[in-house]
């Protein structure tokens, strides 16, 4: 699990948010940044349009234990640059540690309080509204949103414990 803090300047004013894993976002273990609402989690105004309406995104790689920031815009004629601690990136992505600082269009964004945490919880159940929640739960109520995980749309994932045996 991760924790993760973006922080930037606009319009003189400053931002901070902080996103976790299991957040709900516009697509899984994703952060998509840049203009527009409708596609984007993070999401400036820029009112000069320096930022691509979809510009970058921040993206949770499991094997590796990684946040990997990707620019969106790399196959495109003319990429817009996504700049991390003062390097262009185009076609790769570069993974991500406290203190970088990443640059779209005139956005300066710092990425702080990066924050690994294991979990040891075997999770059991994943209720329709996607929460995982332990065996324990389950043919009880969702703990989060409350519906009932005996219900439609419940998904019982099997035990990783019990599979190795
Ligand atoms: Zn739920």
């Amino acid at each position: 699990m991760y924790k993760f803090t973006l922080e930037w300047f606009e319009e003189g004013r400053k931002f901070s948010r902080t996103f976790s894993a299991g957040d709900q976002t516009k697509q899984k273990d994703q952060f998509l940044l840049g203009r527009d609402e409708s596609q984007c989690d993070i999401v400036f105004k820029d009112s000069a349009k320096t930022v691509s309406r979809l510009h970058a995104a921040i993206v949770y790689d499991p094997q590796k234990q990684q946040l990997l920031l990707k620019n969106l815009t790399s196959n495109r004629p003319n990429p817009n640059p996504v700049i991390v601690n003062g390097k262009a990136i185009a076609l790769e992505s570069v993974p991500l540690s406290s203190g970088n600082v990443i640059k779209l269009g005139r956005i300066s964004i710092t990425l702080t309080n990066l924050e690994w945490t294991q979990t040891q919880q075997v999770y059991g159940v994943r209720c329709r509204n996607g929460h995982l929640v332990p065996y324990d739960y389950i043919g009880d109520f969702c703990p989060h949103c409350g519906v009932s995980l005996q219900g439609e749309g419940t998904v019982i994932i099997p035990n990783p414990n019990q599979l190795n045996q």
